[in-house]
């Protein structure tokens, strides 16, 4: 008798070459030019400046505003949001927030949690896009309210081609000025895209894995000011799971959070508004609670 084993959900195709092809081009393509031609110094700024407008237009707008509503944004700024976030290549913001509601809502279940941690810091980080898992499985009834955002239900429908004009316009538009083609669309496009990528899935791993649990330890996440540094502000994700209404993740003023100064200073130009903030006296009683916890089971 031979014995069978479940077969693993099918591979999806698409997103592994993906992956893997920027991978490869980054790590290989990215050093052979740096060592063989060289990078002038404004293919460098292009890099940190569209790393940065892509990979907070995930935190501050597929997160923090569609997800969960945490502030409301002028159509101009929901407008950027969606085109940068195309960009990112993290599916459409409908897509990104239906299945980061089921995190939140049921966080660590292997059944039901997409990027549970459970299943491994692997499967948490990449291995759930890979395959066709029945807990990835996107069920749109739990984002009403996005769905009759006409920005966003138009950046859904038009997914595809606004991913290639966002990837492949902007590296080109900067190779037209400084005429090097190659070397923008190797650091701006490629390079860009895979730190981009690795930096927002810490977010579902590390930030699950590694640090500490000062307002709960009901679920995996974890607060880690490090982690912080790499995520655009949301290595502070232990908070974040207690107060996820909260428009910023790391609360005091010295917390390394580039996404709540993105939507404060949004605010001071009018394009942000109803910045929701947890009563300080709410997350003290938290963490008092926490800390009575430990000390209950160190005692
Ligand atoms: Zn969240
Ligand atoms: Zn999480």
């Amino acid at each position: 008798m031979s014995e069978t084993k479940p077969a693993k959900p099918q591979l999806l195709w698409v997103q592994t070459l993906i992956f893997s092809l920027t991978f490869l081009v980054a790590a290989i393509g990215v050093p052979w030019y740096s060592i063989t031609v060289g990078f002038e110094w404004s293919a460098w700024v292009a890099f940190i400046v569209w790393y940065f407008a892509t990979g907070m237009a995930i935190t501050a707008g597929y997160h923090r505003l569609w997800s969960h509503n945490s502030y409301k944004a002028h159509p101009i700024l929901r407008t950027m949001l969606a085109l940068l976030g195309a960009a990112a290549i993290q599916n459409s913001i409908m897509v990104w927030a239906s299945g980061h509601r089921d995190h939140h809502r049921h966080v660590d279940d292997d059944q039901h949690d997409p990027y549970s941690v459970r299943r491994g810091l692997w499967f948490s980080h990449m291995g759930w896009m890979l395959r066709d898992y029945p807990s990835g499985e996107v069920d749109m009834t739990n984002i009403p309210d996005i769905a009759r955002d006409p920005i966003a239900r138009f950046q859904h429908d038009y997914y595809i081609p606004l991913v290639l004009l966002m990837n492949f316009a902007p590296p080109l538009l900067m190779g037209f000025i400084t005429g090097d083609y190659l070397a923008n669309f190797l650091l701006m496009g490629v390079l860009r895209l895979v730190v981009t990528h690795h930096c927002t899935f810490f977010i579902n791993s590390l930030a699950h894995y590694w640090g500490s649990q000062p307002y709960s330890d009901q679920c995996s996440a974890r607060d880690n000011g490090w982690l912080a540094l790499f995520t655009y502000g949301e290595g502070y994700h232990n908070y974040h799971h207690c107060f996820q209404t909260d428009y910023r993740n790391g609360i005091r003023w010295w917390h390394w959070d580039p996404t709540k100064w993105l939507i404060f200073t949004s605010s001071l130009a009018g394009l942000a508004s109803d910045l929701r903030r947890i009563p300080q006296e709410t997350i003290n009683m938290a963490r008092e609670e926490m800390a009575k916890k430990l000390q209950g089971s160190t005692g």
